[in-house]
């Protein structure tokens, strides 16, 4: 079968490799789609994120090909999504309800642990199919099933705040995670849900997906023009924090009311000063995200079917296999603006 291999930053390579034979407890499944995670694209354009080989792709979906010995609850031809976390299921955080930050997750999860074979491959061999393996429900297509990655870590993020029915929100950052938090806080009961990004294309899609305001963080005018909305309250309730950029970090520490809450997503190696004599006065609560849970995969199915989640907002563009460099390439430098580029591994 055809697979993508990552030797390191801006080296990969398309390789003919054997279908991997099922074993007793496995689950052979053909790869419809998988995306290209902003994970993968850092680790393309920088090292210090997989320094190790393996086949990348941790946001696939597909069809249940062959079974092995020993497994139930599965039948061929059923769809799957196949992906994070990859938790033991045994360690504490495991045992107390956040699997998400099980320390065995990173290298277990296919397409990103070392030596792992995930989704950038014709096949995929689940070795762990009771915790790797989401049954797709009937309702929910392929394509948007193959977003729970994008999906899944906006939905957490909300999940995990102190956000309530009534607050007012603000969300700095509008790539596909930031719309993802705009469309959970919208299906929490968010009062006013003010957006600030810099790309007029993603502002208009944050207004599609449920923001009240789209604005420029740069313009001052416009930042006036939010704190003048949130005055009632001295700023908003909760704001996340899902660009990765010191800048937007100081935005939400602004915007944000006293005694209200910063939750941050994006991730990002620049420092960013906490204690300053303006942020102590307002007691701020800060929470760190990660990821997400198998439960709310489960969930975000179900919303979709139900179409409380709007998949549209979420531009794709699919490529085959043999694209993957120039994929790379063009969503590393910043040339492609989409959500997702969805691989096609089976189609030509
Ligand atoms: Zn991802
Ligand atoms: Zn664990």
């Amino acid at each position: 079968m055809q697979a993508v291999k990552y030797h390191g930053p801006g080296n990969v390579e398309l390789v003919e490799i054997p279908i991997p034979a099922v074993g007793p407890g496995q689950v052979l499944v053909e790869v419809k789609y998988c995306g290209i995670c902003g994970t993968d694209v850092h680790a393309y354009a920088m090292s210090g994120i997989f320094d190790w080989e393996l086949v990348p792709g941790h946001e696939a979906v597909g069809y249940v090909r062959e079974i092995g010995e020993n497994v139930e609850g599965f039948t061929v031809g059923e769809r799957v999504a196949i992906g994070p976390p990859g938790d033991c299921g045994a360690c504490y955080a495991c045992n107390t309800g956040n699997p998400n930050t099980c320390p065995h997750a990173f290298p277990n999860t296919l397409g990103i642990g070392p030596d792992t074979q995930g989704g950038y491959a014709q096949y995929v061999l689940s070795r762990f199919p009771q915790n790797e393996l989401f049954k797709i429900p009937k309702g929910v297509e392929l394509e948007q099933a193959v977003l729970f990655d994008v999906l899944g870590v906006g939905f957490h993020a909300v999940r995990r705040s102190e956000m309530k029915v009534g607050d007012d929100i603000v969300v700095s950052g509008c790539g596909s995670i930031g719309l993802s938090v705009i469309q959970t806080a919208r299906l929490a009961g968010a009062c006013r849900l003010i957006a600030f990004d810099p790309s007029p294309e993603r502002r208009k899609l944050a207004l599609l997906a449920g923001a009240d305001y789209a604005w420029d963080p740069s313009d001052e005018a416009q930042i006036a023009q939010a704190k003048e909305l949130l005055a009632h309250t001295g700023g908003a309730h909760v704001c996340f924090e899902a660009a990765g950029h010191p800048t937007s970090t100081q935005n939400c520490t602004d915007l944000c009311m006293a005694n209200g809450q910063v939750m941050i997503i994006g991730s990002d190696n620049r420092p960013f000063s906490l204690i300053s004599a303006a942020l102590g006065p307002k007691q701020l609560d800060f929470k760190l995200t990660f990821t997400y849970t198998r439960e709310e995969i489960h969930t975000l199915f179900e919303l979709i079917k139900l179409g409380k989640i709007d998949t549209s907002v979420y531009t794709t563009q699919t490529a085959p296999l043999a694209q993957v460099k120039e994929m790379l390439e063009a969503l590393a430098s910043g040339k492609l603006n989409v959500a997702r580029v969805l691989l096609t591994p089976n189609d030509n």
